[in-house]
């Protein structure tokens, strides 16, 4: 049994708020949302990060953001939303299976990232 959190939610072991599924990509509400819509998008197959991806993996990787548009809508942020995949330390990943977070509501999501002090 796999250790990934992520995995174990597709798998149903661990509960998580269904937005949407298909033969591809799993997707659900982030449980610690940043905006009102916070949904992530990930592949059913367990690739860590974008830094793992390759080209047999570009199906997958184009269904997850052809799904976030329609996501998006479904989810209170039709006029517009910001979609993120952190990737490895760097990137601030946090759980090491592909997610693309899809964040929006009814106001402007903000600024991208926040300046470094030496380019500030
Ligand atoms: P990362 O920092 O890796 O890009 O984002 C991971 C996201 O997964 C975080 O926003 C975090 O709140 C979310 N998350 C972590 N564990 C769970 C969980 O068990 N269920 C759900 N629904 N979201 C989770
Ligand atoms: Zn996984």
């Amino acid at each position: 049994m796999t250790d990934c959190i992520f995995c174990k939610i597709v798998a149903g072991g661990i509960p998580a708020k269904k937005a949407y599924e298909d033969e591809w990509v799993f997707a659900f509400h982030d449980i610690h949302p940043l905006r009102p819509t916070h949904v992530l998008v990930i592949p059913k197959k367990h690739i860590p990060s974008l830094a793992h991806v390759g080209p047999e993996d570009e199906p997958v990787l184009g269904r997850m953001l052809s799904v976030a548009q329609k996501l998006a809508a479904e989810n209170g942020s039709g006029d517009g939303f910001r979609c993120i995949i952190n990737t490895g330390r760097i990137g601030g990943q946090e759980v090491p299976h592909l997610h693309l977070h899809i964040l929006g509501g009814p106001e402007p999501v903000g600024p991208m990232v926040t300046k470094l002090k030496e380019n500030a």
